[in-house]
């Protein structure tokens, strides 16, 4: 409530007024929470691979090592520079979705080599899950663009590793109904809490139970994923039961120009 005085208005009369303003803070609080987790997110989860890159190239400079120890070291430095990389990537893709500037290049194409690549290079970064890509059949042709729908596919069948334990099984699906190509991700994991099953497609929202307290984040992956999807026309939806597992589903609308994909 602020009080006014409205000088001038009525001659030398001064009228001595009250406004009320009513606005909504909670949005507000909800925002700066929303920064101040993300900027503790961040540092922490960029200073995690710098320590392990810092700490191995020392070793590697200020002892004698055996090759072999020397390559593994290498190895852990290398993956770790790749985890900065893919970082900084989302931040610029959530960056370039704010301004809307995403650059797409959409072409006809067809999705079953893109989720092939995927999977391989997803068994690459971890041979503990069992990864298993199930073709049911029908068209795979849509109009998109390679490199988006890639890393769509890849944030969620990352998530399903990540949010697995070692040994869980990781199906893929593809299949053609009603005129829409349809993936579906699904793992034995963790679950999702229903409380949170709306809000993991929020940017910056990670769920923050005990069970997964310990693996690294920014709350950036699915909202990256949707994005894309919806800018391919399709949609995406979650079903997920807590402690189980979860199943994340993609549709996108067949390009009917193409002709029907029945067996590969
Ligand atoms: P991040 O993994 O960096 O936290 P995401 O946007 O990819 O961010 O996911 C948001 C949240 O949704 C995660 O913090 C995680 O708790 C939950 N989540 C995403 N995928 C899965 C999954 N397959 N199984 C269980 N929980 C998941």
């Amino acid at each position: 409530v602020f009080k006014v005085y409205c000088e001038g208005l009525f001659h030398e009369n001064i009228k001595l007024g009250t406004i009320f303003v009513h606005r909504n803070i909670t949005k507000e609080f909800e925002v700066d929470r929303i920064k101040s987790e993300f900027v503790s997110t961040v540092s922490h989860e960029l200073r995690t691979p710098l320590a392990s890159i810092l700490g191995f190239t020392e070793l590697i400079l200020t002892r004698e090592l055996k090759p072999d120890r020397q390559k593994k070291y290498l190895s852990t430095i290398y993956n770790e520079a790749g985890r900065l990389t893919a970082l900084i990537n989302d931040f610029l893709d959530i960056q370039r979705m704010e301004s809307g500037n995403q650059g797409y290049e959409r072409q006809q194409l067809e999705l079953l080599p893109i989720i092939q690549k995927v999977v391989e290079l997803q068994k690459i970064h971890s041979d503990k899950h069992d990864l298993i890509l199930e073709v049911i059949g029908g068209s795979d042709n849509v109009l998109g663009d390679p490199e988006k729908l890639e890393q769509a596919l890849t944030n969620l069948v990352h998530n399903a590793i990540k949010y697995s334990p070692e040994g869980g099984e990781v199906r893929i699906t593809l299949f053609e109904k009603d005129s829409f190509v349809t993936i579906q991700i699904q793992d034995e994991g963790l679950g999702i809490p229903p409380e949170a099953i709306d809000k993991v497609f929020e940017k910056f929202y990670r769920v923050d139970n005990s069970d997964r307290r310990s693996i690294g984040g920014t709350g950036l992956g699915l909202a990256i994923v949707k994005e894309i999807v919806h800018v391919h026309d399709g949609s995406i939806n979650v079903d997920s039961e807590y402690g189980k597992g979860s199943t994340f589903t993609i549709s996108l609308p067949v390009l009917p120009a193409l002709s029907a994909v029945t067996s590969k």
